[in-house]
């Protein structure tokens, strides 16, 4: 391609020249030219011949000839190392290029397993939160369907016990009514709050305690409050001993009959009664419990619902129903 290009150029330079240059002047230099040139390949040629017939003269020589074979033994002796050497050095090459393969895929698959990893660690933490909110929701869907059943049943509860006490033709409360709640009814019952419808251990405790929703009697929580039933438990004996120290027998008897008087005109409002205890006991838990017997459940449920949460000597009343069954147990010391 080169060649043709220069060839082009050469003419152009030719025509230019001879269109430049007219005549003979022209013509002779050309021509000049052309005589030079052959001038010249002759000579090439007459040295070629003489070169090759020189030639010729030396392989006629044997020292010239070995020399020769000397040359081309050594040439071959060199071209065999260079292509020893490139064919260490390739097989070198590929050595080193196995090894990097193989600390790829070394690589390549440790890094796979990682991320498989990675990934299965995900994935079982994102089933264990489904799994955790699953139960959440279960959970949350049985609290409200738990709380719905319980405001139903609270509500039917209301209802019929409103009933029961607005109806007079209504003689006895509806069976519903006089169920027994029990806290633990796989266990045996709590001996200490069968006895005096009290405990110390409250909802902690493991036995059962029964409590009737609708009963004849109600119980009024430490209604009677009276400093010489507090006096006399042994970590506040020296303490308030001077207060109580005046306070005689008889004062207590004293009163306690005004209470008797105040309390009873209260609750005789809801109904006859039959009985009105009070709890004489110093311990902390049972202290001025006051059960009152009324002639029937209706009586009772008026109380109840009158009385609760009222306030009483500046103490906020708490009303419950009660089933003892002997006065003895709960009333010991009146
Ligand atoms: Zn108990």
């Amino acid at each position: 391609m080169k060649l043709i290009i220069a060839f082009q150029l050469l003419s152009k330079i030719h025509c230019f020249d001879f269109a430049k240059m007219p005549g003979k002047r022209a013509r002779r230099k050309l021509t000049k030219k052309h005589q030079r040139k052959r001038r010249r390949q002759k000579q090439a040629k007459e040295r070629d011949k003489l070169e090759e017939e020189a030639e010729n003269q030396r392989l006629l020589q044997p020292e010239y000839q070995k020399w020769l074979q000397k040359q081309q033994e050594m040439e071959e002796f060199q071209r065999l190392a260079e292509e020893r050497e490139r064919q260490d050095a390739e097989e070198s090459w590929l050595q080193r290029e196995a090894i990097v393969q193989r600390q790829f895929q070394i690589d390549e698959a440790k890094r796979r397993q990682e991320q498989e990893e990675v990934e299965r660690l995900q994935r079982e933490q994102a089933k264990e939160r489904a799994e955790r909110e699953e139960i959440q929701r279960k959970q949350r869907e049985e609290e409200i369907r738990r709380s719905a059943k319980a405001a139903a049943e609270f509500d039917a509860m209301m209802e019929s016990m409103n009933e029961y006490l607005n109806n007079p033709r209504l003689e006895n409360p509806p069976s519903h009514l006089l169920r027994v709640m029990e806290t633990h009814p796989e266990e045996r019952p709590c001996e200490f709050f069968s006895r005096t419808n009290f405990c110390r251990y409250g909802h902690a405790c493991t036995f059962n305690h029964r409590r009737p929703m609708l009963a004849r009697i109600i119980l009024i929580r430490h209604f009677f409050n009276h400093s010489m039933l507090q006096g006399r438990q042994p970590h506040t004996e020296y303490s308030s001993g001077e207060e109580h120290l005046e306070l005689t027998e008889q004062d207590l008897r004293s009163d306690y009959d005004e209470f008797f008087n105040d309390a009873v005109e209260e609750v005789e409002k809801f109904g006859t009664i039959v009985n009105f205890r009070t709890v004489r006991n110093t311990l902390e838990h049972l202290r001025g419990h006051v059960f009152v017997e009324y002639t029937n459940e209706r009586s009772a449920l008026r109380a109840f619902t009158n009385l609760q949460g009222r306030y009483y000597a500046s103490k906020r009343l708490n009303v419950e129903f009660s089933n003892l069954k002997t006065w003895r147990g709960a009333v010991c010391g009146t």
